[in-house]
C-alpha cells in the first residue's frame, strides 16, 4: 500500500483486533473471502436500479451478483420467490429500517417499537432518531418484574394506540420472541408487522432462534452481526396484492439511495454461502452455549444478568446494583484496560442516563468465531469478575 499512514493505522487496527478479548455483542469477524469481495474491482461499477432493469450499461456481471446474492438470501431462511422479496442494497441496518417506514407508514403515522432503554434499537422511532421525528413512536417495554416481553401488555396498548406498524426485534434482548404473538398482536389492531432480526440473524439461519418468516410482513436484518457477513442489510417482505415490496423497491431506489455499492453486495453473498454451511450451523450452536455459560458464570460469581439469563449470543449484567455497584461506563473502561471489549448498555427501568447506564451487553459472537469454548468462557466471567471487583 503507497498510502503508510493509513496502512499504518489498518495494522494497529489489526493488533488491537487480535490482542483483545471481543464481547461486543454486535461484532464478528469476517472471513478472508467475504474481506476480498469487500476490497475487490466491484468498488468502481456504478448501477442504479436493480437486476435487469438499470440506468447503466456494463451492468451484465452486477446483475448476476446481486441476482445470486438474492437467491441466497431467500435460500438461507426456506423462503421462495413467490412468497419473498429481498432487497439486498440498504446500505447498512438504520437506512433499511428507515427505508421501510418511508416505504409504508405515512408520515407523522404511529410505529410501534421498543423503547431505547429496555433494548430498542434507535431506528425503533426512538425521538434522537430521524425515525422518531419522521414517524410518532409508540414505545412498549419489558415487565419490571421479568424484565421480559409481556405480550398482553404489548397487546393493550397496540389495541389502544392502533399503530400502523409494529416492530419486534431488538438490540439487547437475550430471550427468544414469540413471534406468532406478534403476529395477533398485529392483526389485532391492524398493523404491519415487521421483524427486526439484525442481532440474532445467524442464530435464526444456524437454526438456535425462532423463525420469524412465517409471521412477519417485513423482516429486515443487518448483516454483520451474528451473520458474520460485511456492513450491510437486507430488506425482505412478503410478495401478494399489498405490494410491499414494490414499495419498499422504490423507496430504495430512488427514493433514499442511488448507486448500490456492488462490493459490499458481493460480500453479502459470500457470506450468506458461509452461511449455509454446517460449520455455521456448529458455530451458532456453540454461540448460544457459550453464552449461557458466560451467564451462568458471572451469576455464580454474584452478578445480577438482566433477565434471568440468556438463550441468545448476548446478555446484560446489572454492574450498578442499585448504586452498590459501578456504573455501566466505569464497568466498560475497567474491562478496556484489561484487555476485555465491551460496551456500555442501559438496563429496563435504568435510574441512570444512557452515556453512563447501570449496566454492561456482553456477546459470544465474536471470540465464538476465534474459537472459543465453553472452559474460555469460564476463564474470561472470573477475568471479568476480578476486574470489576477491583
Ligand atoms: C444494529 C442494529 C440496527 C442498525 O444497524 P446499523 O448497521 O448499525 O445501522 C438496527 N436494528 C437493530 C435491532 C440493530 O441491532
Amino acid at each position: 500500500m503507497k498510502d503508510k499512514q493509513i496502512q499504518k493505522l489498518i495494522k494497529e487496527e489489526e493488533k488491537r483486533q487480535k490482542r483483545v478479548i471481543n464481547l461486543v455483542a454486535s461484532e464478528n469477524y469476517v472471513s478472508k473471502d467475504v474481506l476480498t469481495a469487500l476490497g475487490s474491482a466491484l468498488t468502481n461499477k456504478y448501477g442504479e436500479g436493480y437486476p435487469g432493469k438499470r440506468y447503466y450499461r456494463g451492468t451484465k456481471v452486477v446483475d448476476k451478483i446481486e441476482t445470486l446474492a438474492q437467491e441466497r438470501a431467500r435460500m438461507l431462511f426456506g423462503l421462495t420467490p413467490e412468497e419473498w422479496s429481498v432487497n439486498v442494497q440498504p446500505l447498512s441496518g438504520s437506512p433499511a429500517n428507515f427505508a421501510v417506514y418511508a416505504a409504508l407508514v405515512p408520515l407523522h403515522e404511529k410505529i410501534m417499537g421498543m423503547l431505547l432503554s429496555h433494548g430498542g434499537h434507535l431506528t425503533h422511532g426512538q425521538k434522537v432518531s430521524m425515525t422518531g421525528k419522521f414517524w410518532t413512536q409508540v414505545p412498549y417495554g419489558v415487565s419490571a418484574s421479568t424484565e421480559r416481553l409481556d405480550y398482553d401488555e404489548i397487546e393493550k396498548i397496540a389495541i389502544a394506540e392502533k399503530p400502523k406498524l409494529i416492530i419486534a426485534g431488538f438490540t439487547a434482548y437475550a430471550h427468544s420472541i414469540d413471534f406468532k404473538r406478534f403476529r395477533k398482536i398485529a392483526d389485532a389492531c391492524g398493523a404491519l408487522l415487521m421483524v427486526d432480526m439484525s442481532h440474532f440473524a445467524g442464530l435464526v439461519a444456524g437454526g438456535v432462534y425462532p423463525s420469524p418468516f412465517p409471521y412477519a410482513d417485513i423482516v429486515t436484518t443487518t448483516t454483520h452481526k451474528t451473520l458474520r457477513g460485511p456492513r450491510s442489510a437486507l430488506i425482505f417482505s412478503k410478495r401478494d396484492d399489498r405490494e410491499l415490496d414494490k414499495k419498499i423497491d422504490k423507496t430504495i431506489l430512488p427514493g433514499l439511495q442511488g448507486g448500490p455499492h456492488f462490493n459490499q453486495i458481493a460480500a453479502v453473498a459470500v457470506a450468506l454461502k458461509e452461511a449455509m454451511s454446517p460449520a455455521f450451523k456448529k458455530y451458532a450452536r456453540q454461540v448460544v452455549k457459550n453464552c449461557k455459560v458466560l451467564a451462568d458464570e458471572l451469576a455464580r460469581l454474584g452478578w445480577r444478568v438482566v433477565e434471568g439469563g440468556t438463550e441468545t449470543h448476548l446478555l446484560r449484567i446489572d454492574t450498578w446494583q442499585g448504586g452498590k455497584g459501578i456504573g455501566g461506563k466505569d464497568a466498560a473502561n475497567m474491562l478496556e484496560d484489561a484487555g476485555i471489549i465491551v460496551n456500555e448498555n442501559t438496563i429496563p427501568f435504568d435510574t441512570r442516563k444512557p452515556l453512563d447506564p447501570s449496566g454492561i451487553r456482553l456477546g459470544t459472537a465474536a471470540e465464538t468465531t476465534r474459537g472459543a469454548k465453553e472452559k474460555d468462557m469460564k476463564k474470561i466471567a472470573a477475568k471479568i469478575d476480578k476486574v470489576l471487583k477491583k
